[in-house]
């Protein structure tokens, strides 16, 4: 544990808002105090991509089933973020909204979390079908094409819950150059595919890179989304640290830099990269309240699900990093928020805080 950030840097701001607080409260609270120096306070989104079930090499359950829902989200996930009175983000896929008794379950979660939109291309019309496995990347539709999917997505969206989704992400993190003109004009808020630091070239998806992005939320440039422009939408990135070995040209693109993700690691190494991005964000702009996204799918926390947890263990594992980045997150009086809450965050905190654009 980093010895100088346990000290009460947030002593301004005596534990969690009680629940119910409204949020433009809590992102007026006053920035906590050490000696002379004022800081930023800390926020956490857990941004969850929420897809049918799949397997190993994410190859599609066969027929399709939801038990990532079932007892992923109603009896894993959800009964931990609400004893740490945590609000998750949902990114609900296609599969998912056309399923009634998906759609049932999200709606009474509701109260409780944020719903937002996720679009893995195959599920959508036009031209929707049940795929082996999920490998498009949006940015390679025509956009027109993209235009229908994401519309397609926003209306059963709206048909499920009857209001307007405010946060989105592609599948495969595959946003391209159509991508934030086409979700702006669909009345999106929050726009979180980018992947800091990440090129995903031999995804299969060439020149998809976001080496240089920002890792704190911007006002994206439509045409290159991870680079600051004048969107209307609000980037919230994926919270990812570059490591020192990704400096090196050539060994640097084949090494992972540090995810916010209790996928894989261990809950000192995840924590560790909060503290991090933290510290870091407070160097960079000491007034500006610091965001931190951290990301995973609704099926890793069951056995089988996904290619990252084949037995009870390896998914207890991930759900036992979870919950050590939420008790960070208590400790530290970090509230966890909804990615939709984000511009509002930013736009009540000090005018020298505002959401930088080019
Ligand atoms: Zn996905």
């Amino acid at each position: 544990m980093c010895g100088w950030f346990t000290a009460p840097i947030f002593e301004g701001f005596k534990g969690r808002p009680a629940p119910g607080t409204p949020l433009g409260q809590i992102a007026n609270a006053a920035p906590a105090a050490v000696g002379k120096y004022a800081m930023s306070r800390a926020y956490l989104c857990v941004s969850i991509d929420t897809e049918s079930d799949k397997g190993k090499g994410w190859r599609s359950r066969r027929p399709m089933s939801f038990e990532g829902i079932t007892d992923g989200v109603v009896k894993r996930l959800h009964p931990l973020f609400e004893r740490f009175g945590a609000k998750p983000t949902y990114l609900l896929s296609p599969e998912v909204l056309r399923d009634a008794g998906c759609v049932e379950t999200f709606r009474k979660l509701a109260p409780s979390c944020e719903l937002g939109t996720h679009l893995h291309g195959e599920y959508a019309e036009p031209g929707a079908f049940d795929p082996d496995v999920t490998s498009v990347f949006q940015r390679d539709y025509a956009p027109d094409v993209e235009r229908q999917k994401l519309t397609y997505l926003t209306d059963l969206f709206i048909r499920a819950f009857d209001h307007q989704p405010q946060s989105f992400r592609a599948g495969r993190f595959g946003i391209g150059p159509a991508s934030i003109g086409i979700l702006e004009s669909l009345g999106y808020a929050v726009e979180s595919s980018v992947t800091p630091h990440m090129d995903w070239t031999s995804s299969g998806a060439p020149g998809l890179s976001f080496q240089g992005a920002p890792s704190q939320p911007y006002r994206p440039d439509p045409e290159q989304p991870g680079r600051p422009g004048s969107s209307g939408m609000l980037e919230v990135p994926v919270t990812i640290r570059r490591r020192f070995l990704n400096a090196i040209p050539g060994i640097g693109g084949r090494v992972e830099p540090r995810w916010l993700r209790p996928t894989r690691g261990t809950a000192e190494r995840l924590v560790r990269v909060a503290q991090d991005e933290i510290a870091e964000a407070r160097r960079a702009a000491p007034h500006r309240p610091v965001i931190l996204n951290a990301m995973f799918h609704n099926v890793e926390v069951v056995p089988d699900t996904s290619p990252y947890a084949s037995n009870e263990e390896e998914a207890r594992g991930i759900l036992d990093r979870l919950r050590a980045l939420l008790t960070f997150a208590r400790r530290e009086a970090i509230s966890v928020v909804g990615l939709g809450d984000v511009p509002e965050i930013l736009s009540m905190s000090a005018p020298q805080a505002r959401v930088p654009s080019a």
